[in-house]
């Protein structure tokens, strides 16, 4: 098969031993690969309803098609495991040079499942797997791992490796990976704590293997006739980075601010992309072979932070440790999404578990003794603080290191109103009540409440209308049906979106033509989008969820936007409910959310 590697490696860190499975051409067709895989070998070989930490969860890594060619932003991998914080499938994606690498070993997808009796790291070549001891590893920060990883292993290894948060089981846990000065990072859903639960502190990458492409000059004309919408549709990216969204997003009145309780900032511009760039921008930063270097690293010049250099805060970063939080101190913002990826901790969850205890004190759910450190609004040490905190479990790190969620229901019953979360996964920087098409998205996200399941790009375009609910059923299955194969083939979303489209169309049916040499259509390329949809969705099935699971934040079905461009919104449970009825039906679910045999049968499953 062209494009693949072929083979599939299973890795007991229990026992140390792996074995190799080939990867059939019906496999690869019918799912590609990234997101379809790791679904399907999820769905498979986790046995339903346990425990995220039990032995048996499987974290897998997988590569696609795309991986490792000439397609812009191809350096792009996807982990799933089934998460610690919504204890359904999850999966996440990450960028830097381990992808590639990951491919050249030959293996398009890693699962790892049982637990080591010592600390770990998997070591994945093209003959195989072996577990090596990490002892000496257990504590360090995912950067300082990775650096001594690479020390020992050489320059051209690749390393993924998660924190002390990880190690101490926080339930939103990431894992990243350096590369020159790119960090990829699997930020969503736990599963670096899920690698913690086995003793497994890093997997590294090493390989020489090529990927072969079936019509190189097939894809040459399709990278040619994409190059320049690509430039174009990237610019502000390629300038600014993710936050160049701060201000237009805020504009619009969608910009979550105090818990959710403002859709507008009133000191926006000061976390803005065009300020912080102004004043903080050291250097371009950007994945393996990609032309747009959304990538920033920034130097702080002034102030208590003086002389920081780190990465610069994502949009949805920005979101979660500024305008949620009511703080517009914007080196605050890069030092907390530093101590976030050094100590491997999801920023987004972090950021809206932190907004939802400063309304908490406020309310007087919490109080400041049981916080212990000073907080509040705008309090951005005291944030810095119980990041700490988080990482280490230390206090009342303990309880944030359950996800706002956990937190609440340990408050009390009335404190999970207060929450912007969905399936227990909170919500990103795309408002919930701004955009309809992201109020069914959330609620029938296979994650939760994340933004690459439907996606909000699309919603922000002129001439979309955001406020009707008109529609927004079918546009949440397309564009579920598009990120679902986007994340198998396996392409950056942004050179994606931007570059190739925003939905499954031609541009990508040509990609998988050319690279794989079958004869792909773009009804074929949609129904693999909707086979994975439900190959996740039978996996929360089985795990219990239904219709009752596919709700909204009480603060967005109950309390409209107050002031703003988007005033008045918000999606009331009757307009939920009639959603979910054309969504279900669109999807040949059954009325309660559960796909019929029909349609099952109908997709090959
Ligand atoms: S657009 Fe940004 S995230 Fe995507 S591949 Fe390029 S540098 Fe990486």
């Amino acid at each position: 098969m062209r494009g693949y590697g072929g083979r599939i490696l299973f890795i007991d860190a229990g026992t140390g031993k792996s074995r190799t499975e080939p990867v059939s051409e019906a496999m690869a067709r019918s799912l590609l690969g990234g997101n379809g895989f790791a679904a399907r070998l999820m769905l498979d070989h986790v046995p339903a309803q346990i425990d995220a930490y039990d032995p048996a969860n499987a974290v897998v890594f997988a590569v696609g098609p795309i991986t490792d060619t000439s397609v812009p932003g191809n350096s792009r991998a996807c982990v799933a495991a089934k998460s610690p914080l919504t204890g359904l499938f999850f999966d996440s994606t990450f960028g830097g040079r381990w992808p590639a690498t990951m491919k050249r070993t030959g293996f398009d997808a890693l699962v790892i499942t049982g637990k080591a009796r010592e600390p770990v790291y998997v070591k994945v070549t093209e003959a195989g797997a072996e577990c090596k001891p990490a002892r000496a590893l257990w504590g360090k920060s995912t950067r300082d791992a990775v650096h001594a990883i690479q020390a020992a292993e050489g320059g051209e290894t690749d390393a993924m490796a998660i924190g002390p948060a990880g190690e101490r089981l926080v339930r939103y846990a990431s894992m990243g990976t350096y590369w020159k000065n790119r960090e990829g990072f699997s930020g969503r859903g736990g599963i670096g704590a899920v690698l913690g639960s086995k003793n497994v502190k890093a997997v590294t990458v090493a390989g020489t293997r090529k990927t072969e492409v079936a019509d190189p000059a097939l894809l040459k004309s399709l990278l040619d006739t994409q190059r320049e919408p690509l430039t174009t549709g990237t610019k502000a990216l390629s300038t600014y980075g993710t936050p160049f969204l701060v201000k237009p997003i805020n504009t619009l009145g969608a910009l979550g601010a105090y818990n959710l309780r403002q859709e507008v900032f009133a000191e926006a511009v000061a976390i803005s992309g065009e300020e912080m760039h102004a004043h903080y921008h050291d250097r371009d930063t950007t994945c393996l072979k990609c032309p747009v270097a959304c990538g920033k690293q920034y130097e702080i010049r002034d102030g208590e932070l003086n002389g920081l250099r780190a990465k610069m805060p994502e949009y949805e970063t920005i979101f979660a440790f500024g305008s949620m939080l009511g703080n517009a101190h914007a080196a605050s913002l890069t030092k907390a999404n530093d101590l976030c990826d050094l100590l491997g901790l999801d920023t987004i969850t972090m950021g809206v578990t932190l907004a939802f205890v400063a309304e908490a004190m406020e309310r007087g759910w919490l109080s400041p003794a049981e916080v212990g450190v000073p907080f509040g609004w705008g309090n951005w040490q005291g944030m810095l603080r119980l990041i700490e905190m988080t990482a280490a479990r230390e206090g009342f790190g303990d309880r944030l290191a359950e996800g706002a969620w956990r937190l609440a229901e340990s408050v009390s019953p009335e404190a999970t109103k207060a929450v912007y979360a969905v399936k227990r996964l909170e919500l990103p920087a795309h408002s919930a009540r701004a955009l309809k098409g992201m109020s069914i998205g959330y609620a029938t996200a296979t994650r939760g409440g994340s933004h690459h399941d439907t996606r909000p790009t699309p919603q922000y375009a002129q001439g979309f209308d955001r406020k009707s609910p008109e529609g927004k059923p079918e546009f949440a299955v397309k564009s579920q049906h598009f990120t679902a194969v986007d994340d198998s083939l396996v392409v950056c979303r942004f050179t994606s979106e931007r570059g190739f489209g925003l939905y499954v169309d031609e541009p990508y049916a040509k990609m998988v033509r050319a690279v794989t040499g079958w004869g792909m259509t773009v009804e074929e390329l949609e129904r693999v989008g909707e086979r994975i949809i439900n190959v996740e969705r039978l996996f929360n099935v089985r795990e219990g969820v239904r219709r009752k699971d596919d709700v909204l934040p009480w603060r967005v079905m109950h309390e409209p936007i107050p002031e703003g461009a988007s005033a008045g919104m918000h999606c009331p449970p009757a307009e939920l409910g009639l959603m979910l009825d054309r969504y279900y039906a669109l999807r040949g679910w059954d009325a309660d959310g559960v796909p019929t045999k029909q349609r099952l049968t109908a997709l090959g499953l």
